[in-house]
């Protein structure tokens, strides 16, 4: 008889780095006003949700979906304006091509790198992989340290380099020159998430033809589809190809693809509200500044970062207000004393800044 064993605790079992890890924290956000996720505050218009409601009760919820995705990203090509010869992978939100890309690099002693502070999911989806991390810090302005960056090239041969433009959390575009710069100089893939582009304008598209290990990243959760996850990537078939090998089948559900497919008919909604943001971006950065102690850094997205003292207790104090901001002080010392705010509609941005006025002043 094979003798009982002693079942093993999650600590014996689970990896140590993943024991080491804290799990991200989505903090429940019910009544609040919610500036803390880089939402889209606006719904779709009212006329489009009935659309959408019809084509989701026709739907064959009782089939896969189309594995390859075909008409969406036939649409997402023209919508991204995708020069020939490129092609896309879509994923459930671009955190999953993410992990995508690191999982099909993760060889022993393979490396990704990034930059710091940056979108903490590149370094988080490293460790889940067991892939080494390098993160370069950026200069105190959050600028690219260029020399940095290519010093770190140069020691580590990273399979991937991810840069997000503009960046999460400083909310900046990097000098676009510098990119090219490591992208002549990249031994492997380099990745620029345009998360934010339909806040800042500018992208890498045009530059997948001069770039061979040019992939670029886009999200339409930042555009007012979040809940819908739907994220591509976008470069040369023969990378694509072999990342499509990691990809979970089915990984774009039914719904996702048939509300995406309509909304993107109708995609001039979706640019007039990201045109509303931008201006309330502008009303909210000059209230911030006018602000006493407030350092608010421009921003080419839909959030702002500011520097303020006792930046802990400002969050608590909002929170009791009822309103969600993002606190990052603690997890990077260039963000000592930082919060983000993202923009929302023009009364909740009002909100916003009378709240902070109030835990100034508390
Ligand atoms: N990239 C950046 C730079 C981000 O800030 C975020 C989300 N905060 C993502 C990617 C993930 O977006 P998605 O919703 O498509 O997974």
């Amino acid at each position: 008889m094979i003798p009982a064993a002693v079942p093993k605790t999650p600590e014996e079992i689970i990896r140590k780095e993943l024991l080491a890890l804290k799990a991200y924290h989505v903090p429940d956000a019910a009544g609040m006003v919610k500036l803390d996720a880089m939402e889209n505050p606006y719904r779709l218009p009212l006329q489009l949700r009935g659309r959408l409601a019809r084509l989701v009760e026709e739907a064959d919820l009782n089939r896969y979906p189309d594995p390859g995705a075909a008409e969406l990203k036939e649409q997402l090509r023209r919508a991204f304006g995708l020069p020939g010869g490129s092609e896309l992978l879509l994923g459930n939100g671009s955190d999953e091509l993410i992990q995508m890309l690191i999982m099909a690099v993760a060889k022993p002693g393979a490396v990704v790198l990034g930059v710091e502070p940056s979108f903490v999911m590149f370094r988080m989806i490293a460790v889940f992989a067991g892939v080494r991390y390098v993160g370069v810090e950026l200069r105190d302005d959050f600028s690219l340290d260029l020399s940095r960056v290519l010093a770190a090239m140069e020691r580590e041969h990273p399979a991937i380099i991810f840069i997000a433009y503009p960046n999460n959390p400083s909310g900046n575009l990097f000098d676009a020159a510098l990119i090219e710069r490591i992208l002549s100089a990249a031994p492997g893939l380099v990745v620029v998430d345009e998360a934010y582009h339909a806040f800042a304008g500018k992208s890498f598209i045009p530059a997948l033809a001069r770039h061979p290990n040019l992939l670029v990243m886009r999200t339409l959760s930042k555009l007012g589809l979040a809940g819908l996850r739907l994220g591509a990537l976008l470069g040369a078939g023969r990378w694509l190809e072999q990342l499509d090998k990691v990809r979970l089948p089915y990984n774009v559900n039914v719904l996702t693809q048939v509300v995406a497919r309509e909304v993107l008919q109708h995609d001039d909604v979706l640019t007039e509200q990201a045109v509303a943001i931008k201006l309330e971006r502008s009303r909210l950065l000059q209230g911030l500044r006018e602000l006493p102690g407030v350092t608010a850094y421009p921003s080419d997205a839909n959030f702002i970062l500011f520097r303020i003292n006792q930046a802990e207790r400002v969050f608590e104090e909002l929170k009791r207000r009822g309103v969600l901001i993002k606190s990052l002080h603690g997890s990077h010392h260039l963000l000592a004393d930082c919060l983000r705010v993202t923009v929302g509609t023009p009364d909740e941005n009002t909100a916003f800044l009378s709240s902070l006025t109030q835990a100034l002043n508390a």
